[in-house]
């Protein structure tokens, strides 16, 4: 049984029997972790049931047991609580948001630390003064996509290369590839075998939100449709990607119980 001792943002908490609860934590250093904290209901102070209360970044030590699915957390003692996030509706939703991409796409193990500083990003904005939520969920994704290894390309067509550009007048058709992630312009649009229509102004705001990020991300307005739009096209470019990133684990690790027997 080895002590560990980092960093980690409480992604969800429940009680378990009496007195203790269970929690998800994405980590700095050893990623995303199941414990058991015992006894922490009963307890007040620094281990008190408040440093699991999603989302809060802590500063934590954990017994990892080899081969088992919880870890034992023996310390957590609150960095930030996200207080201002937490008594806001529209935060607290795009938090959540976050959290079920997060957990849902990342297996347990498996350390990345751009993406923690990106989580750790994420509720700070949201933390602060914020004009969208909406937006930084968006931009959230974007950067998500990169840190997971397959980043969008959204300045120039994916097929002829050249800078993505629009006429001022007449109907443009642009289509947005989900398996190759960017777009193909008026002239390489009807080569491509698959794709989403998109509109200028959308392929504009996403420029725009991968450029600035997150941060300035919040500052920026979307119209109704257009948020409507980036959406949906995001969420089928982050589903298609991690189903694939999911059957190519599957895959292997089937290949190393084979290789095992
Ligand atoms: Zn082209």
């Amino acid at each position: 049984m080895a002590l560990v001792k980092t960093e980690g943002i409480v992604l969800r908490a429940m009680d378990y029997r009496e007195t203790s609860k269970i929690a998800t934590i994405y980590t700095k250093d050893v990623g995303k972790i199941r414990v058991i904290a015992k006894g922490i209901r009963k307890q007040k102070g620094g281990y008190a049931g408040a440093a699991l209360d999603a989302p809060t970044r802590d500063a934590i030590i954990f017994s990892h047991r080899e081969g088992r699915e919880l870890s034992i957390l023996t310390q957590a003692d609150i960095l930030d609580p996200y207080l201002h996030l937490k008594n806001r509706y529209e935060a607290i939703s795009t938090a959540w948001r976050i959290i079920e991409l997060v957990d849902h796409s990342v297996h347990d193990g498996d350390p990345n630390r751009s993406l923690y500083q990106l989580l750790s990003q994420a509720f700070e904005l949201l933390n602060g003064e914020t004009k969208s939520t909406e937006n930084v969920f968006y931009a959230f994704e974007i950067a998500f996509a990169e840190v997971l290894g397959f980043a969008l390309q959204l300045e120039r067509c994916i097929r002829c290369k050249k800078k993505l550009s629009f006429p001022s007048r007449g109907p443009t058709t642009i289509l947005f590839s989900i398996a190759r992630g960017g777009f193909a312009d008026a002239s390489c649009a009807q080569h491509e075998p698959a794709g989403v229509q998109a509109s200028p102004g959308v392929v504009r705001s996403l420029q725009h939100l991968q450029r600035d990020g997150m941060s300035g991300a919040r500052r920026i307005r979307l119209s109704p449709s257009v948020a409507r739009e980036i959406d949906e096209l995001l969420s089928l470019y982050l589903r298609y990607h991690i189903d694939e990133l999911n059957r190519g684990r599957t895959k292997s690790r089937n290949r190393a119980s084979e290789q095992r027997s």
